[in-house]
């Protein structure tokens, strides 16, 4: 127990974390470009946000959540996802007092108790973004775009758009009745947990994963034909944006998505190259959120990307990710008088924005070079008592083997010179 991190956990070391720093770069760029910026919220909330606005019959809020009650006898949970803190962060710092609408992103991690499996964890990481304050089609259009563009930088091919639209509480209404009818039908053939979907959310029997239901759903009559003018017009003007902005995206009608708040569009990116776990980012329209947690009636949309499994389907896409960062200069200091001088050429090799390092165990010369090999060391300094008395430093270039002995305060412009003076940002 000690020694293994609670299940659905992992811990994210090198050479992984090089590979979620670039891709968080990269995010980063592009929010910045799309004019979007970043919100921090708590990792836990109080447990009445995530009941109210992902909702109560929900899976998540069922049966996935890590709710807990602290000393001072408050009922708290570990995020689950982060569209309802947003709003929340929204309200309470009333950011509907700026200039709307407001368009913020997020990166980090979301809590979950799920089974765990590939691609699906307790603790995962979301990249997400949320546009508050406007019900244009076009912002719908941008928030889809954004993903995509993102995939297509990262060199991620293979991957659909799936879209629908869920229309307003008004036209639920009626189409709830409608699939209620439908479901009573064939309640025997749907699993346990759609039966209980059919009494109290039967939407959600339409994203059921279970071949059965699948089946069921399939044959389901389509939210589409019971859409009002309102939102017909709307999901018309969305795919009319994503068509002219040449997106591809396929209309999925069993795409209701797995929360209660959304409204009109929801859209999923899914990669054919994961398997069960195929959805990467989903998101959509929730024109009611904002006024579910006690705000005036305010529109918003946005949409949450996993982590893991973008990094899942990169790597089984066969791009090419940064792996650990090579050192640039491995310092070998022989003998104790030249420790105090081996110090501080590292220090003024840091300062110039090399990557460096030196010996800490007192290994041999020999013991040296192999664990500067190890930490694949373009150059090795060698600094022993002979060279310190002599004012001088030996450079060995480690790939062709070559050494040069320069004067030790040329040292450090000399291997500047040699890597060609650009270092930082690699
Ligand atoms: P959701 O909030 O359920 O729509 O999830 C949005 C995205 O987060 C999904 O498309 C996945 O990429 C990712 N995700 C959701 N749940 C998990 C999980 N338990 N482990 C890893 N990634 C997840």
């Amino acid at each position: 127990m000690l020694t293994t991190a609670p299940r659905g956990t992992r811990d994210i070391l090198s050479p992984e974390v090089e590979k979620w720093q670039y891709l968080e770069e990269k995010i980063r760029q592009h929010c910045h470009r799309y004019a979007y910026s970043e919100i921090r919220t708590p990792i836990f909330e109080h447990t009445e946000l995530f009941q109210r606005s992902v909702g109560e019959t929900t899976d998540i809020v069922q049966k996935e959540m890590y709710t807990f009650q602290d000393r001072g006898d408050r009922w708290l949970t570990l995020r689950p996802e982060a569209t309802a803190s947003t709003v929340r962060a929204y309200l309470e710092n009333k950011l509907y007092a700026q200039p709307q609408p407001v368009k913020l992103y997020y990166i980090g991690p979301m809590f979950r108790y799920d089974r765990p499996q590939a691609g699906r964890y307790r603790q995962f990481y979301q990249f997400g973004i949320e546009v508050i304050g406007s019900q244009d089609p076009a912002v719908d259009a941008e928030v889809i775009l954004l993903a995509v563009h993102l995939f297509a930088d990262l060199g991620l091919r293979d991957l659909e758009v799936q879209l629908n639209s869920i229309g307003c509480p008004q036209c639920r209404r009626a189409y709830r009745q409608e699939l209620r009818s439908y479901l009573q039908g064939h309640l025997e053939e749907l699993c346990s947990d759609c039966r209980t979907r059919y009494e109290q959310n039967p939407l959600r029997v339409l994203d059921c994963k279970e071949e059965r239901c699948r089946k069921v759903a399939g044959e389901a009559p389509a939210l589409s034909s019971y859409l009002c003018q309102e939102c017909r017009e709307h999901f018309e003007l969305v795919q009319g944006y994503l068509q002219s902005l040449d997106v591809k995206y396929q209309l999925n009608p069993n795409l209701v998505r797995g929360l209660d708040y959304y409204t009109k569009t929801v859209f999923e990116i899914v990669s054919r190259e994961l398997g069960a776990q195929a959805a990467i980012c989903g998101g959509g329209r929730y024109d009611g959120l904002v006024e579910e947690c006690g705000g005036q009636p305010t529109p918003g949309i946005g949409f949450a990307l996993g982590m893991e499994r973008l990094l899942m389907a990169l790597e089984k896409g066969g791009s090419k990710l940064p792996g650990r960062a090579p050192l640039d200069v491995f310092l070998v200091a022989l003998g104790s008088r030249a420790q105090g001088a081996a110090l501080k050429l590292l220090y003024q090799m840091r300062q110039q924005n090399l990557r460096a390092d030196k010996d800490y165990l007192g290994r041999s010369l020999k013991a040296q070079m192999k664990y500067a090999d190890k930490k694949e060391a373009r150059y090795v300094v060698i600094l022993g008592e002979d060279e310190l008395e002599r004012n001088v430093v030996l450079i060995r270039e480690m790939a062709t083997g070559e050494q040069e002995e320069v004067p030790l305060e040329e040292a450090v412009e000399k291997i500047l010179a040699e890597l060609g003076g650009v270092t930082d940002g690699r």
